[in-house]
């Protein structure tokens, strides 16, 4: 799943159960579970397209959060956590890609269980991205704290 469905989940899992205690580990969870339905991926093979979607994809995250962040003011600080820890697991993406690290014990084997969940990866993966996050910004535009 995008870095930005990952984020804009943890904003809502944060808007609907408000307490950290629960939302921090929920959008943990998310980010596995969602990585478990259909999703697109760009093959790192293509590093100029990776390099502009990871752009644009960290300028989308970064806006939609301080939106959030804004609109739902009295919650800000679990809202940039929830959406920081629901992208987190996709931060250690390019590490698992450097050889040392891949060796390191608890490492490798949190990088082949990511690997693992992520089998329905396909290019048609931008329909449910897009029809997900459709979903995710009207939960958004008619939410009210
Ligand atoms: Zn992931």
């Amino acid at each position: 799943m995008t870095g930005l469905n990952h984020a804009t989940t943890g904003i809502v899992i944060a808007l609907v159960f408000k307490r950290p205690e629960l939302a921090i580990p929920l959008s943990l969870l998310s980010h596995f579970l969602l990585d478990m339905i259909p999703h697109s991926f760009v093959p790192l093979k293509r590093k100029k397209l990776f390099t502009s979607y990871l752009f644009i994809e960290t300028v989308l995250m970064l806006t939609i959060t301080v939106v959030c962040m804004v609109a739902f003011n009295d919650m800000w600080l679990l809202i940039g956590t929830c959406a920081v820890v629901a992208f987190l697991p996709d931060f250690f993406w390019p590490f698992y890609y450097n050889e040392k690290l891949r060796h390191v014990p608890g490492f490798r084997s949190f990088y082949i269980f990511h690997k693992r969940i992520q089998w329905s990866e396909t290019y048609r993966g931008w329909l449910v991205e897009a029809l997900y996050f459709s979903v995710l910004v009207i939960f958004l535009a008619t939410h009210s704290t």
